[in-house]
């Protein structure tokens, strides 16, 4: 194991405690030394839970290692459930504590608790994080199942079983936890949209759910997969043990959320619905929800066309970033990766499909310096890409775990669904905006709006007047520059002269390009390349003209 300062995932043990905490009725009785308890702040402090996690850490010292470090175990045992009364209990060890090879879980095992146990086998020095929250998933739905396991032989459940009960369809979710990337709106958004075509949801876990709602898993008619980081082994042993088929289009996207409800439908045995169904070329009705389609095809969004991106995330977020950033938003993938080794596989294709090697790692250097090396513009990452973009003077957005406190807002924020792709579309190409605001900051930067003691129109932070040593008077710099005096109706100035004259000067692709810019300074960026057009004697203003301009007033 090597130290290090920055990290993707934590150990497997942290893994089991985001399972543990999701969950109401459940305890973790983690064996580990002094210090541990640190992991308790990424609940406390990163998602601002007002709970501490339901965890008791054996917390073992340097000076038991000499005792009977088996008994301290049982004894934490017994006291937790004792105190707790849990509906079920998790029970592991640390990194360092596996190295005393006390086996809690087997202790555990003997120890006759009266409570559905799951003894928690990590190994620390070989996984991470994502794997141990998955394996602690996948092992307590197992054990609370236990007793619902079909005879081998038993024939799968048709997929219209819930016609022939004379009930609504309904699907479990599984797969959102704590210290997931928006799995809370994620929950709502999907519950939402599924309502919204009569199914119901039977179970969402863990998030939310006691081991009882668990127990209920099989009475859904599918299992959705919404982060396979998460659910992707629970899944598979449902679909093998149960015969209930899974859901495994994750619905971040317009298309992706499109094909989600396509592939639901299909194994509901449900009819598509019209609104579902593509017309040649064009995007459905349902696609046409969300105003991403709209604003990515908006006048503003033209400079957005081409942007390279460079994204890296855990599996799920990398992949569908990449497919919204190349189909949906225009912009050029110019790097993709992962630090999900467990999905490595499926990275690496969708990698290969935008002619990309994936960059599998978990070292946030090696991110870094690719990021450095395709010359991104924006970068789609975690929180570690939004250190390293800062560094590099990038624009950046978090689109994945691991995260930050500003990641976890108190307001509706999904990834997933019709509303997730308009959250995509502001937290990616706003970024992207400020970058434009500022270059064009930079164009105007001569103008009195963008010198130091600059005025608002009411005249506040009006500089002293110079030279005399007297307060301007309050009236002169409110009423600003004095006025021109008004011709009268009908009479052509000299004024009006110029101006035609200037702007007869504009050539057909100049104007075009002009019209490219945002309203709000295209008449600023019109004066300005006049002004450069006349200074130089130019014949007409083209747009190489607009651009020397710029290259001009940026210097
Ligand atoms: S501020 Fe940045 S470096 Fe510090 S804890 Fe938060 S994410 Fe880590």
């Amino acid at each position: 194991m090597e130290l290090t300062l920055w990290t993707y995932e934590g150990p497997p043990h942290v893994g089991a405690m985001r399972i543990a905490t999701s969950m109401e009725g459940v305890h973790y009785v983690l064996h580990a030394p002094q210090g541990d308890t640190y992991a308790d702040l990424l609940f406390t402090m990163i998602e601002r839970r007002g709970l501490r996690p339901p965890v008791t850490y054996t917390t073992f010292q340097a000076r038991d290692l000499g005792g009977d470090t088996a008994e301290l175990v049982q004894r934490s045992i017994r006291q937790a459930v004792e105190r707790f009364q849990p509906e079920a209990l998790l029970v592991g060890e640390s990194c360092t504590a596996e190295l005393i090879q006390d086996q809690p879980g087997a202790l555990a095992g003997g120890m006759n608790l009266g409570v559905p146990m799951v003894n928690l086998e990590l190994p620390a020095y070989s996984k991470k994080e994502n794997w141990g929250a998955a394996e602690t998933f996948y092992q307590l739905v197992r054990t609370l199942l236990k007793a619902q396991l079909p005879a081998p032989g038993t024939p799968k459940p048709s997929p219209s079983r819930w016609r022939d009960e004379g009930r609504r369809p309904r699907v479990n979710l599984l797969g959102p936890s704590l210290l997931g990337f928006r799995c809370r709106d994620d929950v709502l958004e999907i519950t939402r949209l599924l309502a919204e075509h009569g199914i119901d949801v039977a179970v969402v876990a863990p998030l939310g759910s006691r081991p009882a709602d668990l127990e209920r898993i099989p009475t859904a008619d599918a299992n959705v997969c919404l982060y396979p980081e998460v659910a992707g082994p629970v899944c598979s042993w449902l679909e093998r043990s149960f015969g209930t088929p899974v859901v495994r289009t994750v619905p971040i996207g317009i298309g992706a959320t499109a094909a989600f409800l396509r592939e639901l439908h299909g194994v509901l045995d449900l009819a598509l619905p019209a609104d579902l169904q593509s017309l040649e070329g064009q995007p459905s009705e349902a696609e046409r929800r969300s105003r991403l389609p709209w604003y990515s095809r908006s006048v503003d969004s033209t400079y957005l066309t081409g942007k390279r991106v460079f994204i890296f995330a855990d599996a799920t977020h990398a992949i569908a970033a990449a497919r919204i950033a190349s189909k949906e938003l225009g912009f050029q993938v110019v790097g993709l990766g992962s630090y999900s080794r467990e999905q490595a596989r499926e990275v690496r294709a969708a990698a290969a499909e935008l002619g990309l090697e994936a960059l599998i790692t978990d070292d946030y250097l090696v991110v870094e310096k690719a990021m450095g090396e395709a010359a991104a513009e924006l970068v789609l990452g975690t929180q570690m890409e939004r250190h390293s973009a800062k560094r590099l003077g990038l624009p950046c957005a978090v689109i994945s775990a691991p995260l930050h406190v500003q990641d976890v807002p108190a307001r509706y924020s999904p990834q997933m669904g019709w509303e997730g792709a308009n959250v995509i579309f502001d937290s990616w190409v706003h970024p992207l905006m400020m970058g434009l605001e500022e270059h064009l900051i930079g164009m105007f930067r001569h103008d009195f709006e963008f010198v130091d003691g600059h005025r608002s129109h009411l005249g506040d932070g009006a500089p002293a007047a110079a030279g005399t040593g007297e307060p301007e008077a309050a009236g002169t710099a409110a009423a600003g520059p004095a006025a021109d005096p008004v011709p009268a109706p009908g009479t052509t100035t000299a004024a009006d002269a110029v101006r035609e004259a200037l702007e007869s000067l504009w050539t057909a692709d100049g104007e075009a390009e002009l019209a490219k810019i945002p309203f709000f300074v295209r008449g600023k960026v019109r004066k300005n390349t006049e002004a450069f057009a006349r200074e130089r004697g130019l014949a007409r203003i083209d747009a190489e003209a607009l651009y020397d301009a710029k290259a001009h007033f940026s210097r």
